[in-house]
């Protein structure tokens, strides 16, 4: 047994201090009848202050010098809190790192503790156990708040400690256990102006839910279900897949590197070269874009898994050619790959999607446009800056897939029209004159009035809308200017393409061609689905003229995002009314200049989210919750350090990685 336990070693110690046998009710003349240290020893508002910044139950040098080991609860071992400070440390035989936070602070004043699985309080000095329900008033106090804050970290809908209760194992999908311990953090080497890399390394490192599906999937001949609409008459099918392609096997081989015992620095030669062989613009060794890097790993393994997906299905039908197959076999390939290709870890993880309403204003007719999102590019406000400028950028978005659907799909050409009406947008975004209309009071009630009686739902978020503050630069600011409402008029005007259809009717007899009628128009970009990871780009970098600048600004984040105003009514998996809330657990950070510049990366170590079996209390609403408690990690390549709250919120944050608060 790895565990040392000072109140059974010392027990005889003990009894050779005390005159008589201990009881639990023995009063002070019995317990602790030595211990004079109390008074100096033990401080409430300190060990308050300590405990509720803190991860709860782990020893804070373990997680310093990265000891966590992956397959090795946390909870295994005891941890002493510190009564003067609120210092938790482990009582293991080779690190002691309680008795080592006693030694280091030479003082006599850091020498009583409590143990978290006993509940028994000991002393260092006097060597001698504690009785809690002595009239010493301090130390029951502190005792009390820490029994309080313990079941309020081990609640089951917080589930903030590491606990070491296995998940039951999905037999059904084959599914292997949740691991339910803390990936710790290790430095990453620098092969040459590879920070960019790191960075977006460190925050893939600790996406709970990437090392969770990519471990599922990494093996040859893992077994995936389908399941088709009930409109194709399918029933679900089981493929195989092959071996992942070398970018997905590399990036599975790197996680586990991180996650493997012992301190690191980590060698990312084998993932940065297959990333290179992919793309050579990266191998350059000069300083790259981080969100470009991300979205190009992500991807390229999309594209991978997406490939090794289609193969399964191939032969699950004995890998039928365009030659021998009937026209069925045909068909329910067709029918399995569109779903099956959505099952790849890339999609699940942090894929979105956007939807953008235009209406327009003399026959109201409404189109949509889907497209999908692996994050969300969002310009910053600079100051003294005119707005229109901003408002041109809103459009030009990362986007790797591209759906177009309309309300009215039985109309013939539907697809076209909207392609020549978004790619007229595009270009009308180019010039300055678009008009940003934020949805406020200050919009004329007519209008509203109007959309409401007509088209009930096509511009409504599902709450009400942000109103950030006038001088407000934060992430909330930037998402209420990217789903505002924007009047496209003048030079912008919309071509649409039912007005047209409206005048040509009456001339189909002669063959006089109409001519195309351009309208004003209403447009809104609104979050329509929304993946378990959201990733928030904010676009410091930025052309002018020539240059690329920089945006210096500081952007406000929240530890905890609501969604809800920036998302459409029919977003998919939300009812209205509802918080959509999102946690912080990473961050890519940009500091200096354009050329001199650095990437780093500040990263939560938390422990993985469980899935509370009631969502809701009984009012229908989701409990107001708080972010997850965890330990932030500012890592810069090698150098690793723990960093408190308030330094995060202080950085000049270029990614944000966000996680569904479950
Ligand atoms: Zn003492
Ligand atoms: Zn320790
Ligand atoms: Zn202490
Ligand atoms: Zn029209």
């Amino acid at each position: 047994m790895r565990l040392k336990d000072p109140f059974s070693l010392k027990t005889a110690d003990m009894t050779k201090r005390s005159k008589k046998p201990r009881d639990e009710d023995s009063s002070d003349e019995v317990g602790g009848l030595t211990c004079q240290h109390v008074s100096r020893a033990v401080d409430l508002s300190s060990v308050k202050k300590a405990v509720t910044g803190n991860l709860w139950s782990v020893c804070s040098d373990c997680l310093k010098e990265r000891n966590m080991l992956e397959g090795e609860a946390a909870g295994a071992h005891d941890i002493l809190v510190c009564l003067k400070c609120g210092f938790q440390g482990c009582n293991q035989a080779e690190t002691q790192h309680s008795t080592k936070h006693r030694q280091a602070h030479h003082s006599d004043s850091h020498c009583i503790t409590v143990s978290l699985s006993t509940w028994k309080a000991w002393c260092f000095e006097c060597k001698e156990e504690l009785s809690t329900h002595c009239n010493k008033k301090a130390l029951a106090q502190t005792l009390d708040f820490l029994q309080k804050h313990s079941a309020k970290a081990t609640s089951g809908t917080t589930s903030k400690i590491i606990s070491l209760r296995e998940e039951p194992v999905d037999t059904q999908r084959g599914k292997s256990p949740v691991n339910s311990t803390l990936i710790p953090v290790k430095g990453i080497n620098n092969l040459g102006n590879t920070c960019f890399f790191n960075a977006v390394m460190q925050n893939l490192s600790q996406t709970h839910k990437l090392n969770d599906l990519i471990q599922d999937v990494k093996e040859k001949g893992h077994k995936m279900k389908i399941c088709p609409p009930a409109e194709t008459n399918l029933g679900p099918l089981t493929v195989t897949l092959p071996s992942p392609e070398p970018l997905t096997s590399a990036m599975f081989l790197f996680l586990q590197s991180m996650k493997e015992p012992g301190k690191g620095p980590v060698s990312p030669k084998i993932l940065f070269k297959q990333l290179c062989q992919k793309a050579p613009r990266f191998k350059g060794y000069q300083q790259q874009d981080s969100q470009e890097l991300l979205h190009y790993l992500l991807d390229s393994m999309r594209v991978e898994e997406t490939k090794r997906i289609k193969a399964g299905i191939l032969k699950a039908f004995n890998n039928p050619t365009e030659k021998t197959a009937d026209e069925e076999t045909k068909r329910q390939v067709k029918a399995y790959g569109k779903e099956g290709v959505k099952l790849n870890f890339v999609d699940r993880i942090f894929v979105g999607e956007l939807t953008s309403t235009i209406m327009c204003e003399e026959c109201e007719h409404i189109s949509t446009v889907k497209e999908a999102f692996i994050d969300i590019s969002l310009p910053i406000i600079e100051e003294r800056v005119r707005p229109a400028l901003i408002y041109c950028s809103t459009i030009v978005k990362h986007l790797f897939l591209y759906f177009i659907s309309s309300i009215r799909p039985q109309q013939g050409g539907a697809v076209e029209q909207l392609v020549s009406a978004v790619s007229k947008l595009g270009l009308v975004h180019t010039s300055t004159d678009t008009l940003p209309v934020s949805h406020s009071p200050e919009e004329p009630t007519e209008i509203r009035e109007r959309d409401r009686q007509h088209h009930q739902g096509a511009f409504q978020a599902l709450c009400h809308s942000y109103t950030p503050s006038s001088k407000e630069c934060s992430v909330q600011s930037c998402l209420h200017q990217f789903t505002s409402i924007e009047l496209l008029m003048g030079n912008n005007k919309l071509l649409c393409e039912n007005c047209t259809e409206r005048r040509q009717r009456p001339m189909k007899r002669s063959d006089k061609k109409a001519e195309k009628v351009y309208t004003s128009a209403r447009k809104q970009m609104l979050i329509s689905a929304l993946p378990p990871v959201v990733t928030l780009h904010l676009k410091r970098f930025h052309q002018a003229g020539m240059n690329l600048r920089k945006v210096n600004r500081h952007v406000d984040f929240p530890l905890l995002l609501d969604l809800a105003p920036f998302c459409s009514v029919t977003c998919k998996n939300l009812g209205s009314g509802e918080r959509v809330l999102y946690s912080l657990y990473g961050i890519v950070e940009h500091s200096g200049s354009m050329r001199g510049g650095h990437y780093a990366a500040y990263v939560k170590v938390r422990t993985p989210q469980r899935k509370p079996e009631l969502r809701r209390n009984q009012s229908g609403t989701k409990e107001a919750s708080s972010a997850p408690q965890g330990q932030w990690v500012y890592v810069s390549d090698t150098s690793v350090q723990t960093v408190p709250e308030s330094r995060v919120l202080n950085s000049q944050a270029y990614l944000l990685f966000y996680e569904e608060l479950l």
